[in-house]
């Protein structure tokens, strides 16, 4: 699939695209109340519109979804979602707008939105496992004082990422990278039979212990050659190193309050990195299902 394909030009194939996402046998089932005893509306103010028979609500391919009350047309929240699913580095609103013929404001809220979509769009099982090794490292993002004559910058921004070797990734902004957080977040997303690959960073002393092992890497190329390419922390740098390309080229300056689904977007990407970008923006998609932003929602947590 690639962007000259019809859905992303013509409503009608956009909304039989997304019609048998939800429901791929066909048989739409009521958002409102999970009743499959539902009929196609007729007329022409109600294309698009169904009816369900127990509890007398309508609803569209858009009802519980992060697309319910856009008024985007389907066709472009398509694209839009293509274009994010293709983009390695991330795509910004200000290319969104011009790409899409819509306002700077819609295309930053389809952004957001379509991130939404991403998190936990492949499940939130934890990471890890018996045998399996999680690598834990943070970094810091942004905070370039370059361009910006007039405002002081902006101060960097912790990033935490969980990486399972050859696996999935997850990562997290952190306001403070300090061991209580920090556990937190690694005794929530990793299977305690893991073993825990860190920095010599004194926040993973202690949880490192509540892990069927901990490995310290001192990053030194001497010890990653007498322990047999064991001990090193090189699939969360090449995570970071990808996150911080798109951070400088794509995103400039994330705002704090963003951020952390900015960290969705990159891991959704890096999690899917063995498909194709129409499988990729088919998880997408599905992960749209049950959830909701509101324009409300979103400016108070930027405010
Ligand atoms: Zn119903």
């Amino acid at each position: 699939m690639n962007i000259t394909d019809p859905i992303f030009h013509d409503e009608a194939k956009a909304e039989r695209h997304i019609f048998l996402s939800r429901w791929p046998d066909g048989e739409p089932t009521c958002p409102h109340c999970g009743s499959t005893r539902t009929r196609v509306m007729g007329g022409k103010t109600q294309a698009g519109m169904f009816l369900c028979n127990d509890c007398r609500d309508k609803f569209t391919v858009r009802t519980g979804t992060v697309m319910e009350r856009s008024h985007v047309p389907l066709h472009k929240w398509l694209l839009a979602t293509h274009l994010l699913a293709a983009s390695k580095k991330g795509m910004s609103a200000k290319q969104m707008e011009r790409m899409l013929g819509v306002t700077y404001k819609t295309a930053w809220f389809l952004c957001h939105r379509i991130r939404e979509a991403m998190d936990g769009a492949l499940g939130d099982g934890p990471l890890g496992g018996p045998n399996t090794v999680v690598e834990a490292d943070e970094t810091y993002v942004g905070g370039k004082a370059k361009n910006r004559a007039t405002r002081k910058p902006a101060a960097k921004k912790a990033v935490v990422a969980l990486v399972e070797r050859e696996g999935h990734v997850r990562s997290f902004h952190v306001a403070n990278v300090n061991a209580k957080h920090v556990r937190g977040l690694i005794v929530t997303n990793v299977d305690r039979a893991s073993h825990l690959m860190t920095d010599e960073s004194m926040v993973y002393t202690r949880v490192g212990r509540e892990f069927a092992g901990h490995s310290v890497v001192n990053h030194s190329a001497k010890e990653y050659v007498t322990t047999g390419g064991f001990k090193h922390s090189n699939t969360a740098e090449n995570f970071f190193s990808v996150l911080k390309r798109g951070v400088i080229g794509t995103y400039h300056h994330m705002s704090e309050a963003h951020l952390g689904r900015y960290c969705r977007e990159f891991d959704l990407r890096y999690n899917t990195r063995q498909m194709d970008d129409g499988s990729r923006a088919a998880v997408i998609l599905k992960g749209m299902e049950g959830k909701r932003l509101t324009y409300r929602r979103i400016d108070k947590l930027a405010a």
